[in-house]
């Protein structure tokens, strides 16, 4: 196996102290994360602009990975579902979501996920590894070239928790930024955290626009620990402030998720403590009816909650909307990514 690093491994500051090792000026590194992210280049060779030399101390010096894609599969409407395989042979499962003006991307950020929320299928198997910030580029990369179509929007909502993998993640979002990366919107991205504080409170530094998702779920705490017990630690007292402080340095509002289980965060009770939450909190709360994973035994509530839900935060001055599913019948909605696919 190859041992030497993925280029793609690097994060602009990396790419750029290793071309000043080489004695080559900042702007070839702009010239190289052009080829690696808006041409998917699969070979130093075909970088014609940089100079023959360059070329191939860079060959010398790093590996450049292509992933493949194992599997696709289209649901009815239109969304795609990829099982993205790696170098290593570890996988993940990526999402592209067209609507009229959008070609969205729902990316993996780890290879699995540590947290084993019990509704959510990629918890289910463990974490297998962090990906790296090119690897998360290039699952944008063959959506794009898959749709044929420029991505306007990309979510870190596939496998993983984000913010577990902060490093990778913030080197990844600044290249889907950049003019000569991806070129989508700081606030197009958003990425979504199972509420890591020492993450939200990170986020809330960088100078970028990008956007805040966090999962709650429930806002009563034993509720909450059992349907999330890796994040018992962080109690809801603290995630609140936490939001409030990163609405204040931010001037964002956050995404609160709701994943409506029925018998489980769905009663008045549950309601109550929502609202209780929201209440004067910069935020806007996103209900997702939970899709079925097997195994879980957690069931969707009867449509008439959602609206309940809805209209009553509303009523409370919380903005709120209601996830419209996408992909179920492949297996793409929220929280039914696994690790591999049998056959
Ligand atoms: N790890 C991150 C991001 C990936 S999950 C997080 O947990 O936030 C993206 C969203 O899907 C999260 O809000 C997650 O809680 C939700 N989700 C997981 N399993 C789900 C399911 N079975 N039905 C509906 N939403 C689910
Ligand atoms: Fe991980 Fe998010 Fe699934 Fe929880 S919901 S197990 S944090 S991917």
């Amino acid at each position: 196996m190859d041992t030497k690093t993925d280029i793609k491994a690097l994060s602009r500051a990396q790419l750029e102290s290793a071309l000043a090792e080489f004695g080559q000026p900042a702007f070839r590194a702009s010239q190289i994360v052009r080829w690696l992210y808006q041409r998917g280049a699969f070979s130093f060779e075909q970088m014609s602009d940089l100079p023959v030399g360059l070329r191939s101390a860079l060959e010398e010096r790093f590996a450049l990975s292509v992933p493949e894609v194992a599997r696709r599969q289209v649901s009815a409407d239109g969304t795609r579902k990829y099982l993205v395989r790696f170098a290593d042979g570890v996988s993940v499962e990526t999402v592209g979501l067209p609507a009229a003006d959008r070609l969205t991307v729902c990316f993996s950020t780890q290879a699995g996920c540590a947290m084993g929320c019990s509704f959510c299928a990629t918890g289910r198997g463990g974490l297998t590894r962090d990906l790296t910030p090119g690897e998360m580029l290039d699952q944008l990369t063959l959506v794009a070239s898959d749709f044929g179509s420029r991505i306007s929007n990309a979510v870190a909502m596939g496998q993983g928790e984000p913010f577990a993998n902060y490093d990778a993640l913030l080197a990844a979002l600044r290249y889907m930024n950049a003019k000569d990366g991806v070129g989508v919107g700081a606030r197009h991205l958003t990425v979504s955290t199972c509420g890591l504080l020492p993450g939200i409170a990170r986020f809330a530094t960088e100078p970028e626009q990008f956007t805040l998702a966090v999962s709650l779920h429930s806002a009563k705490q034993s509720t909450r620990d059992r349907l999330m017990p890796a994040v018992r630690k962080y109690r809801l007292r603290e995630l609140r402030a936490a939001l409030v402080a990163y609405a204040e340095a931010t001037g964002r509002r956050p995404t609160l998720e709701y994943a409506l289980v029925g018998g489980v965060n769905d009663g008045g009770d549950e309601l109550a403590a929502l609202v209780g939450f929201c209440s004067g909190l910069l935020c806007h709360v996103n209900l997702i009816p939970v899709n079925p994973v097997s195994g879980t035994g957690m069931t969707r509530p009867a449509a008439e909650t959602a609206r309940r839900f809805r209209d009553a935060l509303m009523r409370a001055g919380v903005e709120t909307s209601v996830r419209v599913e996408r992909g179920a019948d492949i297996d793409a909605a929220c929280g039914q990514l696994r690790q591999r696919t049998k056959g």
